[in-house]
């Protein structure tokens, strides 16, 4: 008979040493995709260059689709599908997994530009769920494009090389604190106190003399006005690499593990998969911490845009009827970070449901909040069909849920996968301090991940 009690394993155990170097072996190849991933637009073009690496093909100069051809298919440039086409038809189903590249971070604003007691800042507008606080007096790096009045678009990268500038937003020091202490956390640190230090010398021109002379550094090195500000996508986010933490190295922290974690995890899957029977999908999404909205979000048109586009190339026409059986056929694995038990505050969770670090991939039926209000609420017989492969397939795994029934909650890509009535359950890798600057996780978790979406496109 089968162990009667139901027990989590440690991952740690259950590896041998042969396995436990594959274990940091994953790490480091994360790691290094955590270093030139830092936003969306940088995630998709590293992605890009890895499936290229590996065979993959643009779908738009793709002719025919036989098994086993790898495409892929980019949306506004943050956002892309892989797939790797299988011996069964798609109208017999696909296997995805869906992951997000957004994570929280600080946009600049549009007309971001003052001058201020002798110095130069950047307004800011935060993007997602952060706390504010933890985002001041820290290295920032700045990442996105201008695009002129005439159509140039200019990339800019700067602040995670040795001999590049940081920005800076500043806090009140401890001494003078004594008003800001009063208040609450929330209210601490507000958005319009996230303004990013930008520079300090003062221009030979006598008028604005510090922002102009920003702007004279600017047009110099990208030949921009300040009115190309207006038509820029600039983020600001920790700058830094990726790191070992603790003194067995045996987890990363890194900014924006949520998501680029099981991004990274799926790629690998992908990127790994071949003679497989339904088509694999490896979905990375924008928008998902501001809701899946957007053109690059889930809620977009463009992933079922993709499958038409699959099947025109399949069959030579294209039905309607056969996207719909399609999707009903289809499982996924909507691939996003859970929250981890953190031994300080144990009190936000109920033990005996949610995930620890190093435990495995978890499973989260539900997410939601009041009720599992906007969750997926994935339904039994697809759970245990994902059971079944992980038990099949070794993968250490734990079920998990986002915090105790009353304390808050939150939601993933999965429900708007699963309104295209395919099968969708969240799987993914547990974390620490989710929406810091540096989060963390376990390797042991990131490389059961990758084990585990590689198990799933074998089905
Ligand atoms: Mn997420
Ligand atoms: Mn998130």
């Amino acid at each position: 008979m089968e162990k009667l009690l139901y027990e989590k394993k440690n991952v740690w155990d259950c590896i041998e040493s042969e396995e436990e170097k594959e274990v940091f072996e994953t790490a480091r190849r994360y790691k290094n995709f955590m270093d030139r991933a830092k936003i969306e637009r940088s995630g998709v073009k590293e992605i890009i260059r890895l499936a290229r690496e590996h065979g993959f093909k643009e779908l738009d100069q793709t002719e025919e689709l036989k098994p086993g051809a790898k495409v892929y298919c980019l949306n506004h440039n943050k956002n892309i599908l892989l797939a790797v086409i299988g011996t069964d038809t798609l109208e017999s189903g696909v296997n995805v997994i869906g992951s997000h590249l957004d994570s929280p971070r600080l946009d600049v604003k549009q007309n971001p530009l003052y001058e201020s007691d002798g110095i130069s800042l950047l307004k800011t507008h935060y993007y997602g769920l952060l706390k504010k606080y933890q985002w001041v007096a820290m290295p920032l790096a700045l990442y996105g494009v201008i695009v002129t009045a005439s159509g140039e678009k200019i990339e800019v990268s700067i602040g995670d090389k040795e001999d590049e500038p940081v920005f800076y937003i500043s806090d009140i020091l401890p001494h003078l604190g004594k008003e800001q202490n009063k208040k609450i956390l929330e209210e601490a640190v507000t958005g319009e106190d996230m303004n990013l230090i930008v520079g300090s010398i003062p221009s030979k021109v006598k008028d604005m003399r510090f922002k102009r002379k920003v702007l004279e550094i600017l047009n110099e090195k990208y030949g921009i006005i300040e009115e190309d500000f207006l038509s820029a996508e600039l983020e600001a986010v920790p700058a830094g690499k990726a790191r070992d933490v603790g003194f067995d190295k045996s987890m990363v922290a890194a900014y924006g593990q949520d998501d680029k974690v099981c991004a990274f995890t799926s790629l690998e899957a992908i990127l790994n998969t071949q003679d497989n029977k339904k088509t694999a999908i490896a979905f990375f999404v924008d928008k998902e911490e501001i809701g899946n909205v957007g053109a690059s979000g889930m809620k977009s048109r463009f992933f079922e845009n993709v499958l038409s586009e699959l099947i025109l190339k399949e069959k030579g026409e294209y039905q309607d009827i056969v996207l719909g059986r399609l999707l009903a056929n289809s499982n996924v694995l909507s691939a996003d970070v859970a929250a981890a038990i953190d031994p300080t505050y144990p009190e936000i969770v109920e033990r005996r449901n949610a995930a620890e670090l190093g435990k495995g991939i978890s499973i989260v039926k539900y997410t939601g909040e009041n009720g599992k209000e906007g969750a997926n609420d994935a339904d039994a017989e697809y759970i245990g069909y994902v059971r079944k492969i992980f038990k099949e397939n070794g993968i250490v795994w734990q079920t998990a849920e986002l915090g105790k029934c009353d304390s808050g909650g939150g939601g993933t890509i999965a429900y708007v996968m699963a309104g295209h009535n395919m099968n969708v359950i969240d799987v993914g890798v547990p974390v620490l301090s989710m929406h810091a600057p540096y989060e963390l996780a376990s390797k042991a978790d990131i490389y059961m991940a990758v084990k585990a979406y590689k198990s799933f496109y074998k089905y």
